[in-house]
This record gives structure tokens, C-alpha cells and sequence, in this order.
């Protein structure tokens, strides 16, 4: 709580508002924007709003006052609650995590790199060097996956195309010693669209790079030779350096060599034009640099023009109509770079994880883990990656409701502690519309997949449309058909606790299926290159030993959100909601009607509620006395008290703060931080 914050700064907390109300809420957090107060809280959350200018808050000296200090001793920081998360991890041992959610462009990944820099900073400095070098690693490998990660949307310059959870892993000193990633990449890029993103990146990216290592690449200087990905502007050295300053941290040469190769590759096959029928270009020119794949060339030909199709126990070679030919030559580029994205992560993971510490030696292994992922997205046309995200943060939302909400509540009944009932929408039944086995969204379009006949996203829709029919959440063109927010036949419409979004079922089907055909996986693992030929495994099943199905996009999708809803959990949670003030990246501009539908759909006022009807803090009384017993001549240094709860009791009526407090059975409730602010204080004065 910052008390000594000046009120001319609005409120520091939410929770300390007159009354709570959209209105009152939003006049504070836009108040404190224009003092450029960036950071409040709502009891222990941190609301953040994207300040779009640099800020003279994250140096040295501001590490220093938060360091070692409690949450409401100091103006609301991501410091303090990286303290709080660090404290909770050394001092009891608990595993802990930092949930950063928001919108696209809200700061999500700013503030996780601001996090992991005070976690770094704060770290013993005896143990400097290994302290150092897990700190470069985890921050190097950060580099390399914003390379990788990251395409330009209209939304964000930067936007992460993907989740990213980080565990840092620490040891009973509480130095980290290792690390491990997951990521969440909606890998089915979006069309042609999303592919072209993907090779302006890397053009531009490689373009950078030395004229010996683009010669060895085959891509030409002058930007003008690629008139079909119209790319503006020269490349930028200093891109390629840091990626390759980055790889440092362990790749092998060989292996930078491939990433390299394999990107190069992305961008020829980007190149290859099958306006005047299947690769016209193809053996005029391409084969040579598509040989950067170590295949032999003429089976890369192959792989392009002809499929190779298993009839009983014939196998014959297809060739592709242009169109056909098209589509493999995308679900190439689209696949390979999928894959190159996940060997990375897998690398790093290899090179960060820890490695030689034995629990029974050296203590309980405890890990602090920051999740960065993407906030609802609602835009003009919704499609399946927009599903997925939201459908994602459903998930956390319930997380969240389940964490702090229900827990809140079920404390003060287990404490029997009064607790005046809050309502807040619980929405469960969102999560079950979507994931839920046969009648939710995600097993429909596997059904429709599945489709012995027809595979059409239509096929899709009409199976939504009779299983959901009656789903008080969704709703479709045929079965409101005088709803006018669903403007085109195809859209199906979901109410998220958000807000109503409409998607269109267009691509469904095509970004859920594994739409590679074998003849490309059986390409690569054929490679030549130990690296390449390692990111396809089951390029080693021939034609007739291909059985299973591979998963879709949406089951692996829900699987690793299953289970990293599991693993946070498991952790003690911390939140930091990150709120985008304006869609012009203006550090000025506080756009009143974007920042209220914010603050909704992240449940900040019910998440206020909920806090002003509770308490700020709590504690068991044996450890509190351990904290304050010092205040107090009842029980400093021990009390003849019958219990540590009347000793308590003694203590804060002594201090007159009995008014402010709680008594539970095994716990101590302060409704006020400034309370708890207080006793602070006199403790200093007493130690
Ligand atoms: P997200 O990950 O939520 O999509 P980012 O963290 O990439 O958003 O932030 C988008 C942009 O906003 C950044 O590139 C940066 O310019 C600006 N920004 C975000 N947070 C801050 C901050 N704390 N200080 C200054 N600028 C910021
Ligand atoms: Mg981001």
C-alpha cells in the first residue's frame, strides 16, 4: 500500500475506493495514467497501463527500495509482487507464479522481462557468476523466441504468436540454477497472410546478415530480387547479431547453420510461383537452393509435384493439380517452421534445465514461473486462432475465479469468519461449451474432420448448430436468424464472459488438421542434416505403415491448456493485468470507452468486490507473533497467554487496531493494509 503516496495521485489501491463502481474505477485509473502512475493494485494484482513512453522506474535504485520489502510498503510496482513471488519461494518454500494477461499490446511481455531482469538483479551476489549465467541464458533464450515467436499484427508491431510459460527454477539459496520453457504457438498462421509475415521477418532478419553467409543461402542482396514478397526498407544488422549473439548460449554451429538454412528454405519456397501451372520455376532455378535441405534434389521435385497415395496394397505416385501443388508448397513452409519453433525451444530447454542437483542434498528445488500469454482477442473478423486465444483465456478467467474467488470465500467459511456473499458470473459453462468430450466445439470440428465424405467447414457449422442449439452461449445465422451481429452465414457466435464474439467458420477445418502431406515428412527425415532429419521423426514410417491420425490443432491445443491450467494450479498465484490505454501507442491518450471494456472483461471491479469485502492480509497466529510479538510487552518475548490467539487479540487491541481486524480459528484477518502498515512500522522501530 503506498501510503505515503500522494492522494493527488488517485488511489494506489482499488480496493481503498469510495465506492466501487465502473465510473469510480475508471476515473482513478485514468487519473493516475495522466500522472503517469502506471501501476495500482487491487489488494495483491497489479493493474498495469501501457505508458508508450520509456519510463525512469525499472533502474537500479528502484530495485534497491523494493528489495526485501513488503507489498504495501512502497507506490505499486512489478517489483513488489516479483519481491512478494521471490519472498513466498525462499522463505516458505513454495512454488510460486506470475500470470500476466491482457490484450494484445498491453505490456504483457514488457512486464516479464522487467520481472525476470528484478529476479536476476535480486539474486545472491556471492554466487555472481552462475547466478550471471543462468540469468544470460534465460534472457538470451527470451531473445531468441521473440525472433521466432513474434510477427507484426495490426495490433502490437511485436505480438507474440504465442504463449510462453517460463519456470525459473531456484535453489534452497534461493540462486536460480536452471530453467524450462513451454510454449503455446497458434502454429497454423493464418493464410497467406500470416506466411508472408513470416518471410518479410526473415528476409528482413537474414538481410543482415554477412554477404559470405546469404551467398551460401542463395539469397540475393538487393531486396528487389523478391518483388513477390514486396518488402520495404533494407534489413537491419543489428537483428541478426543479437539472434546470433543469443545462440551462444549453447547451440553448435552446425545447428545455427540449419536454422539459418531452414529459414532461407521458407523464404525460396515463398518464391516459388505456380501461376503458370505447378512450378513453373521449379527446375529452372530452385532446386539448387532448395538443396540447402540436404535432400537430394530431384526428391525434393518429387515431394513438390507428386504425392504418393497407398491404394490396399498398391502405393502409386499422384501428381498434384497447381492447386494441390500450392497448398503442399504453404504446408511446407508453414509446417517446417513449426517445427524449427518447437526444436528451438526444445534446445533451449535442453540447455537450461538443470542439471546435477540432487534434492536430498541440496534442498527442495522451488521455482518461480512466469506466464506470458495472450489476452482476449476480438477483432473485425475472428477465426480460429481468435477462438483458441479466447477459449485460453476462458480458462484462465476460471483459474482465476476458482483462485482467488471461491478460495477467498471458502477461507472465511473455514475460519468462520461472517462472509457477506458476492455474486460473480462463473464461467464454467464457457470452458465446458468449448472443451467438454462429444458436445463441446473443439470434439464437433474433430467429428467434422473425422467425416467419412464431405470435409467442409460448412459440415462444421451444421454440426454446431445441432448440438448447441439450445446452449444458452452460442448461437449461429440459422438458429437467430434476425440476430444482425452475425453478419455473414458462416458466423457462429459465442457470449464469453468478455463480451459476444462472432467467428467465422472459414478455415476451420484447414488450420485444424495436420494438412501436411507424408511425402514432405518422409523428405526431411531423409535429410542428410542430423538436424533437420531429427525435427521429423515420423518421416520414418513408409506410406504403408501410416495408421493413426495424427492429433488436430484443437485436441493439442486443449491438452496443453489442460495442463497448464494444472500447473499453475499448483503454484501460489500472482497476477499482473495489463490494460492497453489506446490502439495509437499514444502515451497520452487515455481512450475512455477501450480501457472500460478492459477493465470488464478482465473481472477488475468483481475482483475489487471481492477484496473490499475481505481482508488485505492474513496470517496464522503463531506466525505472526513470530513477526510482531516484539510490540508488544503481552507478548514480547513470549506470552503467558492460553493461546497464540488470544495473544494476538491482546496484542492489536493494545495497539487499537482491534477494530480494523478479524479473528478466525487457526488465522488473523486485517481488513486495511494500512493496518498492517502500521504494525510494520512499530515493528522497525522495535528491531
Ligand atoms: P504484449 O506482450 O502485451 O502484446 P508488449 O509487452 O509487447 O505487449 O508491449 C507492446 C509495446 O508497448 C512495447 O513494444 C513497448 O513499446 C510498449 N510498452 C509496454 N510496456 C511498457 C513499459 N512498461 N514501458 C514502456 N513501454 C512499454
Ligand atoms: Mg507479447
Amino acid at each position: 500500500m503506498a501510503e505515503h503516496e500522494s492522494l493527488e495521485f488517485g488511489k494506489a489501491d482499488f480496493v481503498l475506493l469510495d465506492t466501487v463502481s465502473m465510473e469510480e474505477f475508471m476515473a482513478n485509473l485514468k487519473l493516475r495514467f495522466e500522472k503517469g502512475r502506471i501501476y495500482s493494485y487491487i489488494g495483491e494484482v497489479v493493474v498495469s497501463v501501457n505508458p508508450y513512453r520509456a519510463m525512469n522506474i525499472y533502474g537500479r535504485d528502484t530495485i534497491e527500495q523494493y528489495k526485501g520489502r513488503e507489498l504495501y510498503e512502497r507506490p505499486p510496482h512489478l517489483f513488489a509482487i516479483a519481491d512478494a513471488a521471490y519472498k513466498a519461494m525462499k522463505r516458505r518454500n513454495k512454488d510460486t507464479c506470475i500470470v500476466i494477461s491482457g490484450e494484445s499490446g498491453a505490456g504483457k511481455t514488457e512486464a516479464s522481462k522487467y520481472i525476470m531482469q528484478y529476479i536476476a538483479a535480486i539474486t545472491n551476489p556471492n554466487q555472481r557468476a552462475e547466478v550471471e549465467r543462468v540469468k544470460n541464458m534465460l534472457l538470451k533464450s527470451n531473445c531468441v523466441l521473440e525472433a521466432f515467436g513474434n510477427a507484426k499484427t495490426n495490433r502490437n508491431d511485436n505480438s507474440s504468436r504465442f504463449g510462453k510459460y517460463m519456470d525459473i527454477n531456484f535453489d534452497f539459496k534461493g540462486d536460480p540454477i536452471g530453467g524450462h520453457i513451454n510454449n503455446y504457438l497458434l502454429e497454423k498462421v493464418s493464410g497467406w497472410l500470416g506466411f508472408h509475415i513470416i518471410c518479410v521477418f526473415h528476409l528482413q532478419l537474414l538481410s543482415g546478415a554477412p554477404d559470405s553467409l546469404l551467398h551460401s543461402l542463395h539469397i540475393k542482396k538487393d531486396p528487389k530480387a523478391y518483388t513477390y514478397i514486396k518488402i520495404g526498407g533494407s534489413g537491419n544488422t543489428s537483428h541478426i547479431v543479437l539472434l546470433h549473439t543469443a545462440f551462444m548460449i549453447g547451440f553448435t554451429g552446425d545447428e545455427i547453420q540449419t536454422v539459418y538454412k531452414i529459414l532461407a528454405t521458407i523464404l525460396h519456397l515463398s518464391y516459388i510461383n505456380t501461376d503458370h501451372g505447378p512450378f513453373y520455376y521449379l527446375n529452372i532455378c530452385l532446386l539448387e537452393e532448395l538443396d540447402l535441405l540436404s535432400t537430394k534434389e530431384e526428391n525434393v521435385e518429387k515431394a513438390l509435384l507428386y504425392r504418393t497415395v497407398a491404394t490396399g496394397r498398391d502405393v502409386i505416385e499422384k501428381q498434384h493439380t497447381t492447386q494441390e501443388a500450392s497448398y503442399g508448397r504453404d504446408a511446407l513452409a508453414k509446417a517446417m517452421y513449426e517445427r524449427l519453433f518447437c526444436w528451438i525451444v526444445g534446445r533451449i530447454n535442453d540447455i537450461i534445465e538443470v542439471k546435477n542437483y540432487d534434492a536430498r542434498i541440496h534442498g527442495k528445488n522451488t521455482v518461480i514461473g512466469v506466464l506470458d500469454i495472450y489476452g482476449f482477442e476480438i477483432f473485425q473478423n475472428n477465426s480460429f486462432e481468435q477462438f483458441c486465444i479466447n477459449y485460453c483465456n476462458e480458462k484462465l478467467q476460471q483459474l482465476f475465479i476458482q483462485l482467488v474467488l471461491k478460495q477467498e470465500q471458502e477461507e472465511y467459511q473455514r475460519e468462520g469468519i461472517p462472509w457477506k456473499h458476492i455474486d460473480y458470473f462463473n464461467n464454467q459453462i464457457i470452458v465446458d461449451l468449448v472443451e467438454q468430450q462429444h458436445k463441446g466445439i473443439f470434439s464437433i470440428l474433430d467429428e467434422a474432420c473425422m467425416n467419412v465424405g464431405k470435409v467442409t467447414d460448412e459440415v462444421f457449422l451444421q454440426g454446431l448448430d445441432v448440438k448447441l442449439a439450445k446452449h444458452a452461449h452460442f448461437s449461429s445465422r440459422k438458429l437467430s436468424p434476425t440476430d444482425k451481429s452475425l453478419e455473414f452465414d458462416r458466423d457462429f457466435r459465442i457470449r464469453h464472459y468478455a463480451g459476444d464474439v462472432a467467428y467465422s467458420v472459414v478455415g476451420f477445418i484447414d488450420k485444424n488438421k495436420d494438412t501436411l502431406f507424408q511425402d514432405f515428412k518422409r523428405l526431411l527425415y531423409n535429410s542428410s542434416n542430423p538436424v533437420l532429419k531429427g525435427m521429423w521423426p515420423e518421416g520414418k514410417l513408409r506410406i504403408t505403415e501410416v495408421t493413426k491420425r495424427p492429433l488436430t490443432a484443437a485436441t493439442l491445443f486443449k491438452n496443453s491448456m489442460i495442463l497448464l491450467v494444472e500447473n499453475l494450479a499448483s503454484k501460489e498465484p500472482y497476477y499482473v493485468r495489463c490494460i492497453k490505454p489506446n490502439d495509437v501507442k499514444s502515451p497520452l491518450l487515455f481512450e475512455h470507452e477501450r480501457c472500460r471494456h478492459q477493465v470488464e472483461y478482465l473481472g477488475l471491479l468483481e475482483n475489487v468486490r471481492v477484496r473490499r469485502a475481505g481482508f488485505a492480509y492474513r496470517q496464522t497466529y503463531p506466525r505472526f507473533l513470530q513477526r510482531y510479538k516484539m510490540i508488544s510487552e503481552f507478548t514480547w518475548p513470549n506470552h503467558d497467554l492460553p493461546s497464540d490467539k488470544e495473544a494476538v487479540k491482546k496484542l492489536l487491541q493494545g495497539c487499537r487496531f482491534d477494530h480494523d481486524v478479524a479473528y478466525g480459528k487457526t488465522k488473523v484477518f486485517i481488513r486495511t493494509p494500512r493496518t498492517l502498515f502500521s504494525l510494520e512500522e512499530q515493528r522497525a522501530e522495535m528491531v
